[in-house]
């Protein structure tokens, strides 16, 4: 039984980690400012003697004693990243650096939960590790793309240092239960305009793809990655299934029986035109691929969406 910083713990991935590590009979500290999550996430954990919740904002830093950190603190959405996009380059580099002070202090490994989007808008396809990106420094995305960049440089310059013990995930779009309905991500987006018939707002032609993995998937593999004698260098953590925006909203559409139609309206900029991941290195060293198809976590999605929605 180890003791476990989450921090960003009530947020959509975060929530499904704390309750993964909970079962494992962990005692997970859940940090959380709830700029983006919710205590609806964390409460069915609430009442467990092995879990705790700070309201705190890791822009500030803060003093515990821990044996694992899971440093997720972060909105990952474009629509709120780009609400305060200093704040996102304060959560990213300050939470960064005091999850660091933190590990170096007691000795704990640390998690950063890093991007596809250190890609940017990649020339290279699918995406390696080695592949070192293709970032707009001064568009709307650079706030959370450079400070997801910088949390990288300060993990690896923490590992070379002061030989602090690192793990970095780079995850790739993940979708799944326990999304804010007004979360601002596509599938969420694509789901709750279905469920209401309302029009499905694709951006600019639908043709830019995503890969999109199950959640359960994801939590999986951080765990993993977390486990003893693992690569202290970047890993992929995504599904490689590829697919148009388009394609999603016609599957959204089917599954849920709507009668929505799809609207077309401008593409963000900086919008990536294609990415999906190279997995190899996290199937050679963790021995993980995602397991769940995009019709089955679909599927769970849109139930959990369902529920959500019934007033
Ligand atoms: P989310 O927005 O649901 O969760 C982020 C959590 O961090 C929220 O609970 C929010 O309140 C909290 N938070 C934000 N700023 C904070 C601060 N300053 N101090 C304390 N807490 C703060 O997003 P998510 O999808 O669960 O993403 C979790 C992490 O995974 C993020 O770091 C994100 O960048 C990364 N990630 C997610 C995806 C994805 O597709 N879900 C893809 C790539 C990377
Ligand atoms: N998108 C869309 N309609 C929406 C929300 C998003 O067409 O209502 C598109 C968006 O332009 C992008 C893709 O879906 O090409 C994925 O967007 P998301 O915000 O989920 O994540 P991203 O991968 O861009 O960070």
């Amino acid at each position: 039984m180890k003791r476990i910083l989450v921090t960003g713990g009530a947020g959509f991935v975060g929530s499904h980690l704390c309750k993964a590590l909970v079962q494992q009979n962990h005692h997970v500290i859940c940090l959380d400012n709830f700029f983006t999550g919710r205590k609806e996430n964390i409460q069915t954990l609430q009442s467990l003697p092995n879990f705790e919740l700070i309201r705190h904002d890791l822009v500030e830093p803060i003093l515990l004693e821990v044996d694992v950190i899971y440093n997720l603190a972060c909105p990952a959405s474009p629509v709120h990243y780009q609400y305060n996009p200093i704040k996102t380059i304060k959560a990213n580099v300050l939470g960064a650096l005091h999850c660091l002070g933190i590990a170096k202090r007691v000795n704990a490994r640390v998690l950063q939960a890093s991007t596809s989007e250190i890609y940017g808008d990649p020339s290279e396809h699918p995406q390696k590790e080695d592949y070192w990106g293709n970032v707009n420094t001064l568009g709307p995305r650079a706030c959370y793309d450079e400070g997801k960049r910088l949390a990288e440089t300060l993990f690896c310059d923490y590992h070379r240092e002061n030989g602090v013990d690192i793990r970095i995930a780079r995850i790739f779009n993940t979708y799944g239960p326990q999304m804010h309905p007004n979360d601002g991500r596509v599938v969420s987006n694509f789901i709750v305009q279905a469920l209401q018939n309302q029009d499905i707002t694709v951006y600019g032609e639908g043709e830019q793809t995503r890969s999109f993995c199950f959640v359960d998937d994801l939590v999986d593999g951080l765990l993993k990655l977390m486990q003893d004698n693992m690569p202290t260098t970047p890993i992929n953590l995504g599904n490689p299934n590829e697919i148009t925006i388009k394609t999603l909203a016609e599957m959204i559409i089917e599954l849920t029986q709507s009668k929505s139609k799809i609207i077309y309206q401008d593409l963000p900029q900086d919008d990536p035109v294609r990415r999906k991941p190279d997995i190899e290195r996290a199937k050679k060293h963790l021995k993980w691929e995602p397991k769940i198809a995009l019709n089955d976590g679909l599927q769970q999605t849109i139930a959990y969406f369902k529920n959500e929605l019934t007033p």
